[in-house]
């Protein structure tokens, strides 16, 4: 009997983590923490017990967590794809620089995490135990996410990691693994269709547009990987000829993206979008380019952070600039207070945004149509398993699976354990 059980980003979104227990092997998908200064961290497993981790992609929420495996003697094997190897690296040494001493692991960690890596492409199946199968797909989310397809000993799990149905710059749309046994499935936005995303790619262009002519800046948090280089793109897409800066680590995960060209729908765009932008170096660059009206790409993509936060006490008490967000805004963080509240705490004191607000959803997940499209797709799904979406979303998710289509679908809550025979 197979055992999964939910360690992290069950009725919530961020600090991933689902463990499989075949009986004699343990495997992870995903180990991350929350996208925060103070991060939070799945239930904790003990390093000797883990056989092996695959992980999804890159970004925090699914990665931040796994420097704790090797704190031992041994570790697991880490099975990613390349790409999402080198950015882990990127995203957990910034980590590591932000917070300090307060997280509970070193550089070392990440070192040894390092030395442990099976790195494996798209679609080529590899044997990693004895009947235990594992298949990487495009999850279309962000360069190098892959969906984890798991064969054990004949029954078919397959767990979405965050996945886009949705065909973006950068990326093809993900694949669906239509012959899964059980599927552990995102649901950040089960409850909510996307708009249409030329449409909004317009609206979104001619609000920078405007922003400029009116001789604003527009500073556009995003994050580093795979937000910012898209929201690049877009705006050489629809044709925006006003200065754009690239600040913080999206400059390193654009170096990045571009020596993995295998992995983007379209090298030449992406290498083009960024061509002409400012990368910003130096502070004195970074005051310079406010002076003039512009837009500036920045992460961290909810303000808890990087030049973002720093372009933000620029920007903030100015009307004519603007703050434009392209992401879903975790309630709690900095980013969702000014998007709901035009206030945040800036330089130690509470303060009123003047600045202009705005929110497009360019957004890296499935909508709700798309979501639904792939439970449409399952052949004959034994159980599906709703996590990665807030509590309403999940929750309601699940239902709507087992009353209008008939399905096995549960939302667990963390600790849970599902008994899969
Ligand atoms: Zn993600």
């Amino acid at each position: 009997m197979l055992r999964i059980r939910i360690l992290g980003g069950a009725r919530r979104v961020g600090a991933s983590g689902i463990l499989l227990d075949t009986g004699k092997r343990k495997i992870l998908l995903d180990y991350g923490s929350t996208p925060s200064k103070n991060p939070d961290f799945p239930l904790p497993v003990s390093p000797y017990e883990v056989d092996a981790i695959i992980l999804s992609h890159a970004h925090i929420d699914h990665s931040g967590a796994i420097p704790l495996l090797y704190k031992g003697a041994r570790g697991p094997t880490l099975i990613s794809t390349p790409l999402t190897i080198e950015l882990s690296d990127l995203l957990i040494n910034d980590m590591i620089k932000i917070n300090g001493r307060k997280l509970p692991f070193t550089k070392r960690e990440l070192q040894k995490m390092l030395e442990h890596v099976l790195p494996v492409k798209y679609n080529e199946p590899i044997e990693i135990f004895d009947n235990i199968i594992v298949t990487l797909r495009n999850a279309g989310h962000v360069p190098g996410s892959a969906s984890i397809e798991i064969e054990i000993n004949g029954t078919k799990i397959w767990y979405t990691g965050d996945i886009n149905l949705i065909e973006t710059h950068l990326l093809e749309p993900a694949d669906v693994v239509k012959d899964a046994d059980v599927v552990i499935i995102e649901s950040t936005y089960a409850l909510k269709d996307h708009p249409d995303r030329k449409m909004e790619e317009k609206r979104f262009v001619r609000t920078v547009r405007e922003i400029v002519e009116d001789g604003g800046v527009a500073l556009i948090p995003a994050f580093a990987v795979g937000r910012a280089q898209e929201v690049m793109c877009i705006l050489r897409h629809h044709g925006f000829d006003g200065r754009v800066a690239l600040d913080g680590m999206a400059q390193l995960a654009t170096s990045i993206f571009l020596a993995y060209p295998e992995y983007l729908k379209d090298y030449l765009e992406l290498k083009y979008s960024v061509r002409h932008a400012k990368w910003m170096k130096s502070k004195s660059q970074r005051k310079k380019i406010l002076k003039k009206p512009g837009a500036v790409v920045s992460p961290a993509g909810m303000l808890s952070g990087g030049w973002a936060e720093w372009y933000l006490k620029q920007v903030y008490d100015k009307e004519r600039d603007a703050i434009i967000f392209v992401s879903f805004q975790v309630p709690g963080t900095m980013g969702h207070r000014i998007l709901t509240e035009k206030r945040a705490i800036i330089g130690g004191k509470e303060r009123e945004i003047k600045a202009r607000v705005e929110h497009f959803e360019l957004s890296s997940h499935s909508g709700r149509k798309e979501l639904l499209e792939i439970i449409s797709r399952l052949e004959d799904p034994k159980k599906i398993i709703v996590v990665h979406g807030e509590d309403e979303a999940a929750s309601h998710f699940s239902m709507e699976l087992r009353e209008n289509h008939g399905l096995d679908a549960i939302a667990p809550y963390i600790g849970d354990i599902i008994y899969i025979d």
